[in-house]
């Protein structure tokens, strides 16, 4: 605290009846070793970040007096140690200020520099490869022509990467000719650890993934039980693993979100890579299917000490826009095909927006 530096012994009953005035003696500017000790019956001004001179108990705030001549003048006895920061105050040694396996934020690293830990062992960051397939993607910001679509998957699932702290690397758009996709998986193994390629996997004539792996048996196209996204392949290209996800929006997002996120978080040190489950009570109807596990757009609420859950818009698997209502995936199990409103269901909480209630601009 900017102030004087006292023994507060010195100014017992000190009042603004009876002041008690000391000479004194000195400045100490932060960042100087500066006086030693404080003699009895003197006061020295010091800045905040010095260090507190030996014999000094108390610092009270230039506010708090008033200096004539050299003279300071106090009307208020200091309580010993006010506005003195005490080594040791925040931690001690041999404590444990973090656990292994913690995620480094802005404000782990802070402490570490205070700690005075000049190096840290981290994990490596995990590179990341994105690549849409479809001969029908275009760029945004063009004008669409019949049969064009957006390709809007990659930036998206780009931005998913990114949010697992993995670096994120752009492979860009591919038309549907299988030697295309060869000349990117080439690229793919030099430049990353991990690729998700999208769209191709499914029944098409020229689902151009598909078409690959059938003289590539060590990447395997599977049916996973779930939807959206039940089409998909998976498997190793010597280093690289691939993820092969299905095209349409939603399902690349929800599969990438399920399985494709945890495989990299934990493949960068983390240890709690799923969501809590959570349960509440569902307020609308929600179709399921028999068979799958449906991941659900949802909004949650809470209300009292428990939650309310309601789908969040249509449910079509290119409907981006329900998606970015959810603030939840409601997760319907296999065996269920349909819930009714008032029944228990479990969901996950997805990182909301941080003003859903009010209005943008
Ligand atoms: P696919 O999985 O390749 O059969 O694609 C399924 C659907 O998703 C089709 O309607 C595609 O046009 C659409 N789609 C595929 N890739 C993308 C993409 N990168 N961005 C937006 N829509 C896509
Ligand atoms: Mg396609």
């Amino acid at each position: 605290m900017d102030g004087y530096a006292v023994r507060h012994t010195d100014l017992a009953g000190a009042s603004a009846k009876s002041p008690i005035t000391l000479p004194a003696a000195g400045l100490l500017p932060a960042g100087r070793a500066g006086v030693n000790s404080l003699r009895p019956g003197r006061t020295v001004r010091i800045m905040t970040g010095a260090p507190v001179p030996d014999g000094a108990d108390a610092v009270v705030p230039v506010e708090k007096v008033a200096v004539h001549n050299g003279e300071v003048r106090f009307t208020q006895a200091p309580r010993p140690h006010s506005h003195i920061r005490q080594e040791g105050e925040n931690f001690r040694k041999g404590e444990r200020l973090l656990a292994a396996h913690t995620l480094l934020r802005s404000q782990e690293v802070g402490l570490c520099i205070t700690a005075g830990v000049p190096r840290l062992t981290v994990a490596k960051r995990v590179r990341v490869a994105v690549l849409s397939t479809g001969s029908e993607l275009v760029p945004p910001a063009t004008r669409l022509r019949r049969g064009e679509v957006f390709d809007s998957n990659r930036p998206m699932i780009l931005a998913q990467v990114e949010a697992t702290g993995a670096v994120a690397v752009d492979l860009g758009t591919i038309d549907d000719r299988v030697h295309k996709l060869e000349e990117r998986l080439r690229a793919a193994r030099r430049q990353a650890d991990f690729l998700i390629t999208l769209g191709g996997v499914s029944a098409g004539d020229f689902d151009i993934v598909k078409l690959f792996l059938k003289s590539h048996r060590d990447v395997r196209l599977v049916q996973v039980a779930m939807r959206p996204a039940r089409p998909q392949a998976f498997g190793r290209l010597g280093r690289l693993f691939w993820y092969a996800l299905p095209g349409n929006p939603v399902s690349a997002w929800v599969a990438f979100d399920q399985l494709v996120r945890p495989l990299i978080l934990r493949s960068q040190g983390h240890q709690n890579v799923v969501r809590r489950m959570r349960r509440g009570v569902c307020t609308s109807r929600v179709n399921s299917v028999r068979g799958l596990v449906d991941f659900v757009r949802a909004r949650a609420l809470r209300s009292g000490d428990g939650w309310r859950v309601q789908q969040a818009g249509p449910e079509g698997s290119s409907n981006l826009k329900s998606l970015t209502e959810a603030n939840a995936l409601l997760i319907v199990p296999e065996s269920c095909e349909r819930i009714e409103p008032g029944e228990s269901v479990t969901f996950e909480l997805l990182a909301d927006k941080p003003e859903t209630e009010r209005a943008v601009a």
